[in-house]
Formats: C-alpha cells, sequence, structure tokens
C-alpha cells in the first residue's frame, strides 16, 4: 500500500455568520509519501504488442491489488487562527 502522509493546515477565522470561528480554508502538505512494491496484477491490454498496465489505472480503488492502494495518514493538523477580522 502506498501511503501518503500528509500536514492538513487549517485557516480558522471569526466572522458575523461563525462568530465562534470555523475553518474557511483547509489546505494538504504531503510531508512523506512511502512507496510500496510494482502492481501485483497488471493487466494486460489487448491488441499487438501486449502491453501490461498497472491495475491501478484501470480499477477503481477497491477492486485494485495491494500494491496499488493509496492511504493518507494526516500525521499532524495544523491551527492558523487568525483574530481580529481578516479581509476575508
Ligand atoms: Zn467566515
Ligand atoms: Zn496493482
Amino acid at each position: 500500500m502506498k501511503v501518503y502522509r500528509i500536514v492538513q493546515h487549517r485557516y480558522i477565522h471569526a466572522c458575523p455568520n461563525f462568530p465562534d470561528g470555523h475553518a474557511w480554508r483547509t489546505s494538504r502538505q504531503v510531508v512523506e509519501v512511502v512507496e510500496s512494491g510494482p502492481c501485483l496484477t497488471p493487466i494486460t491490454l489487448p491488441g499487438p504488442g501486449a502491453v501490461s498496465i498497472d491495475c491501478a489505472r484501470r480499477l477503481r480503488e477497491e477492486h485494485r491489488c495491494e500494491n496499488c492502494r493509496v492511504s493518507i495518514e494526516v500525521v499532524r493538523i495544523s491551527l492558523h487562527v487568525i483574530v481580529g477580522g481578516a479581509a476575508q
């Protein structure tokens, strides 16, 4: 399984609709990618000059082989609190 470790950045501010504050924007930063091995169940395309492709290019996540699945781990949530009337 290929693992993306990410830091999620949440930008918090308070505005008339959400006086207690809310996340008006979130973004993700990939900090580490743990590669898995090659595809275990490559698919051979029909036609001349048999070409095989990773199952990830054809199948939905749940049907892929173990190596082609992707997992996202949030390692940290970073809060950016904007105090006192942001321009937003
Ligand atoms: Zn707001
Ligand atoms: Zn695969």
